[in-house]
C-alpha cells in the first residue's frame, strides 16, 4: 500500500510539474506572438505615418497645434494677471484643455484609417494621446505644466488611461509661439488578442489535448488501483466468510458423528434420531451454500437459461410466502401481505423469482435487531412490482450504491456477526436484470429498508437466456 501511495504522489507531482511547464511555455509563446504583432503593426503604422506626411503635407496635428497656440496665449495672459497659479488643479485644467483640443482637431485617425483600408489591413483601432511634456511660454513667462516625469496625481486628473496592449507609434515634438509640447500617439488594435490567439491556437490545442490525455490516464490508473484494492479487500472478506460458513456445519457434523461413535447412545433411540437429524440439517445447509455458489458461477459464464412461463400471480406469491413462513416458523417473524393485481398472470421464471424473493425476505430477518416485521407487497401496473419492507438496521446511502456488487457486505458494527457471503443481492440483481427489470432500494439506518423488484409483465423486449 505504501508503494502505491508513493506511486500516486510521484505521478501527481509529475502532472503538476507538467502543467506548470506547459503553462509557462504557452505564456512564452503568447508573449512572443504578441511582441511580433506589436512589431509588425508598429512598422506598418510608422510607414503609414511617413506616407501620410508626404501625401498630405501634414502630421495630422497641425490644426490642433494652431488652436492650442491661441488657447496658450489666453492662458498666459491669465497667468500673468494672477499669482500663485502653480497648483495641481490649475495644471490639471490646462492639460485637460490640451487633451480636449488635440482629440477634437486631430485628423491622424482618419488619415491612418484611410491608409490601412487602402492597404487592406484592419482599420478597427482606438487611438490615445499622452502628453509627456508641456510648457506655456512667451518672452516673460515660462510655465511648466508637466515636465516629462510621470506625475501620478496629475495623470489621474487629466490623462486618459492607455490600455497595456496599445502600441506607441509616433512621437510629436512641437514648439509653438506660446507653448512647447512633447506628445505620444498610441494605437490599440482591438483584434490583437484574437490574432495572437489565432497564431497560437494549434500549440494551445495540442497542449490541452495532451494534458487531458495524461490526466485522464492518471485518473483511470488511480480508479483501477482503488478498485483493485477494494476487490482484494472483498476477496479476503469472502474467503473469511466462506470458511466460516463451511466450517460451522462441518464441525457440527463432526461432533454429531463422534456422538454416534459412542456405543452408549445406541440404547437411546431418540437421541440417535436427533443426532441423525442434526447431521442431515447441516448437510442440507452445506449443500445449499455450495449450490448457491455453483449457480453464481453459472451466471458468470452466461450458461444460465431462464425458464419463463405465464404464471398465475396470486397463488404463486401466496405459495412463496407460505413456504417462507414455514422456513422461519421458529423466529417469530410477522409478515403482512398486500396484493393489488390489475392482471392475473405475468411472464417470468418461477424458480428464479422465488429464490430472489426468498433472498430479500431472508435479509429482512437477518439484518434486524428487532422482532422482524416484514411487509410483502405485490402490484401490477406496467411492471410487476414485488416489494419487501423490513424494520431492520437499514443501509447507509453510500453502501446502497454497492450492495448489489459481488461479495459486497456492509462493514459496520455487529453486522459481521450475521452470516453471509455478499452474494445474495448480487444474485437477485442478476435475476431481475435477466428479466429486463430493475431493482430499487430505499433505506434508512435503524428504520428499515424497502427492496422493490420491477419486472416487465408480458415478457416483451426480453431475452430469455442471458443475464440482462
Ligand atoms: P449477504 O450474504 O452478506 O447477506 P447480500 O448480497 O444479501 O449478502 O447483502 C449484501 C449486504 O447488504 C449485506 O452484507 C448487508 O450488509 C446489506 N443488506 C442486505 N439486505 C439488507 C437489509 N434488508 N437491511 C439491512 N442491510 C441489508
Amino acid at each position: 500500500m505504501k508503494k502505491k501511495i508513493v506511486f500516486i504522489s510521484i505521478s501527481l507531482f509529475s502532472i503538476l510539474v507538467l502543467i506548470c511547464i506547459q503553462a509557462f511555455l504557452i505564456s512564452r509563446i503568447y508573449k512572443l506572438e504578441s511582441e511580433k504583432f506589436d512589431y509588425r503593426y508598429r512598422e506598418l503604422v510608422n510607414e503609414a505615418m511617413g506616407k501620410i506626411m508626404v501625401e498630405n503635407n501634414s502630421n495630422g496635428l497641425t490644426k490642433s497645434f494652431y488652436v492650442l497656440d491661441r488657447i496658450s496665449n489666453d492662458l498666459l495672459i491669465y497667468i500673468k494677471s494672477k499669482k500663485e497659479l502653480d497648483t495641481l488643479s490649475f495644471r490639471g485644467f490646462v492639460l485637460k484643455q490640451f487633451y480636449g483640443s488635440i482629440n477634437k482637431y486631430q485628423d491622424i485617425d482618419s488619415l491612418l484609417k484611410r491608409y490601412l483600408k487602402k492597404n487592406k489591413v484592419t482599420e478597427s483601432f482606438k487611438s490615445y494621446f499622452h502628453i509627456k511634456e508641456l510648457r506655456l511660454l512667451n518672452n516673460r513667462i515660462h510655465f511648466s505644466v508637466i515636465n516629462g516625469k510621470s506625475d501620478l496625481s496629475l495623470d489621474s486628473l487629466a490623462c486618459p488611461t492607455i490600455p497595456q496592449n496599445a502600441i506607441q507609434v509616433n512621437h510629436y515634438l512641437f514648439e509653438g509661439n506660446s507653448f512647447g509640447i512633447d506628445v505620444e500617439y498610441f494605437v490599440d488594435f482591438s483584434h490583437k488578442k484574437k490574432e495572437v490567439l489565432g497564431q497560437i491556437y494549434k500549440s494551445l490545442f495540442i497542449t490541452c489535448f495532451s494534458l487531458i490525455i495524461v490526466i485522464g490516464v492518471f485518473l483511470l490508473t488511480l480508479q483501477n488501483l482503488l478498485k483493485e484494492r477494494r476487490l482484494s479487500q472483498m476477496k479476503t472478506d469472502f474467503i473469511n466468510n466462506m470458511t466460516h460458513e463451511l466450517k460451522t456445519p462441518l464441525s457440527t457434523i463432526s461432533v454429531a458423528s463422534k456422538t454416534l461413535e459412542n456405543e452408549q447412545i445406541y440404547s437411546n433411540s431418540e437421541k440417535v434420531l436427533e443426532t441423525a437429524r442434526i447431521i442431515n440439517r447441516q448437510n442440507l445447509q452445506l449443500t445449499r451454500q455450495i449450490n448457491h455458489l455453483l449457480e453464481i458461477a453459472k451466471w458468470e459464464k452466461n450458461q444460465f437459461e431462464l425458464d419463463k412461463k405465464w404464471v398465475e400471480l396470486e397463488p404463486f406469491f401466496k405459495g412463496v410466502i407460505e413456504s417462507f413462513k414455514w422456513d422461519c416458523k421458529d423466529k417469530s417473524v410477522v409478515i403482512d401481505e398486500v396484493y393489488s393485481f390489475k392482471c392475473t398472470h405475468a411472464f417470468f421464471d418461477e424458480t428464479q423469482i422465488t429464490s430472489a424473493i426468498i433472498n430479500i425476505l431472508n435479509n429482512g430477518v437477518k439484518y434486524n435487531r428487532n422482532q422482524p416485521h416484514l411487509t410483502f407487497k405485490v402490484s401490477t401496473n406496467d411492471y410487476l412490482q414485488i416489494s419487501v419492507t423490513d424494520n431492520g438496521i437499514g443501509v447507509n446511502k453510500e453502501s446502497t450504491k454497492h450492495i448489489f456488487e459481488k461479495f459486497y457486505r456492509v462493514h459496520t458494527g455487529d453486522i459481521h456477526n450475521v452470516k453471509g457471503l455478499g452474494l445474495g443481492l448480487y444474485y437477485v440483481d442478476q435475476i431481475v436484470k435477466a428479466h429486463s427489470g430493475f431493482v430499487e432500494v430505499i433505506s434508512k439506518i435503524e428504520k428499515g429498508s424497502t427492496f422493490t423488484l420491477n419486472i416487465p409483465i408480458d415478457g416483451k423486449n426480453q431475452n430469455t437466456t442471458s443475464r440482462g
